[in-house]
């Protein structure tokens, strides 16, 4: 059995560390906002290379409360990209903006910078790019492109964190970087957990009153704030797991090396092709063909776990039906969702079990 991502095996290697982070917010009787936020937020800022981190309850609320905290509403644009995970398109529409969705590089699975020119409208405020699967977008032509329009750029980081842009991490490259630490992620909490990362004072001050019921001194409330902050606990956990995540990132690094090596010259099968300028961080690996429900099947069958990220684009989803995007409206996007599987992917998978995968793969198509 090869699990898609082994969370036990995490736990493992850092179970002395996690235990005692665990007894030492436990043993200090103060569990939300405290010591180990503050902590975190410090290191977590110094990782990424920004001035400021807020620690937020979720990385959609960490999206949603950068648009609330820039004043995004109603009439506003925001350009985000036609093939993510739906939690950007919902950060946007809770403020009452409106998605302006924008397909992928041919080479996908980004946002394409050229595409993103000709969707900008007077209207358009920010934009949105997600660093999907761990592959940061093309941010110097989309930073470029907002610079020259004063239109702010927005990064969704939940699936890159530590991924580089010619040196500059991903997070402190747009105006703001929202992060997700659901477990899942490549630094993952033992729970929900989120956090905006920037170099704007104001913006962070902003969020730390949003995120606290709009107050910055108790019972003193300045504006209709969120519920929405990383619990110590949480951050007690994160600030074991930012330890790791260079290293681990550099394992994941490995692990896409040698699937790109075993899975070399398999007809009709896609291999994940990352920009020269871009230093990926394989939160998925993420392989393309037309014969994907077979070759899902075969996996299965050899107990080797697999998944589509995703299966239905947010503009076919029921949830955004209201928006009148019938099928075709992003080819690129519906054609990605068509096609795409997650092979198992983590800093704990063994060379073994990486070749086992790629022979159950080149059986099936080949
Ligand atoms: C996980 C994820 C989010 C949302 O993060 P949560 O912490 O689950 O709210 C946002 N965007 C992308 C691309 C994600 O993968």
């Amino acid at each position: 059995m090869i699990p898609f991502l082994d969370m036990k095996a995490i736990y493992t290697e850092l179970k002395t560390e996690l235990d005692a982070a665990y007894a030492r917010v436990m043993e200090s009787g103060w569990y939300v906002l405290g010591r180990e936020v503050e902590a975190f937020e410090a290191e977590y800022a110094a990782f990424c290379g920004t001035e400021h981190c807020i620690g937020l309850a979720n990385g959609l609320e960490a999206l949603e409360l950068v648009l609330r905290a820039w004043d995004l509403g109603p009439g506003d644009e925001v350009i985000v990209p036609s093939n993510t995970y739906i939690a950007t398109w919902l950060a946007v529409t809770a403020v009452g903006a409106t998605v302006v969705p924008v397909e992928p590089t041919p080479a996908g699975p980004n946002i394409d910078p050229d595409r993103i020119a000709a969707a900008v409208s007077p209207r358009t405020r920010a934009i949105m790019p997600v660093h999907l699967y761990g592959e940061p977008a093309d941010m110097d032509a989309i930073v470029a492109l907002a610079d020259r329009r004063g239109i702010k750029v927005i990064e969704d980081v939940a699936q890159s964190q530590g991924s580089k842009v010619r040196g500059r991490r991903a997070g402190a490259i747009g105006h703001a970087g929202a992060h997700s630490f659901f477990p899942t992620k490549n630094i993952g909490a033992y729970g929900d957990g989120g956090a905006v990362t920037t170099d704007d004072p104001k913006l962070a001050e902003r969020l730390r009153t949003l995120r606290n019921y709009g107050s910055r001194v108790k019972y003193v409330n300045l504006e209709r704030g969120y519920n929405s902050r990383l619990d110590e606990l949480q951050a007690a956990f994160l600030r074991v797991k930012l330890t790791r995540l260079d290293a681990w990132n550099e394992r994941r690094r490995a692990v896409a090396a040698r699937y790109g090596d075993r899975l070399a010259g398999i007809p009709g099968l896609d291999l994940p092709r990352a920009p020269q300028w871009a230093e990926p961080v394989w939160h998925l690996y993420v392989v393309r063909t037309g014969r994907r429900a077979e070759l899902a099947a075969a996996l299965d069958k050899s107990g080797i776990g697999s998944l589509i990220h995703y299966p239905i684009p947010p503009h076919l989803q029921q949830a955004y039906a209201d928006l009148g995007l019938p099928k075709g409206s992003f080819p690129l996007a519906e054609s990605l969702a068509e096609t795409v599987l997650s092979l198992p992917m983590g800093p704990h998978m063994t060379p073994e079990a990486i070749d086992e995968v790629a022979a159950v793969v080149r059986k099936t198509l080949s």
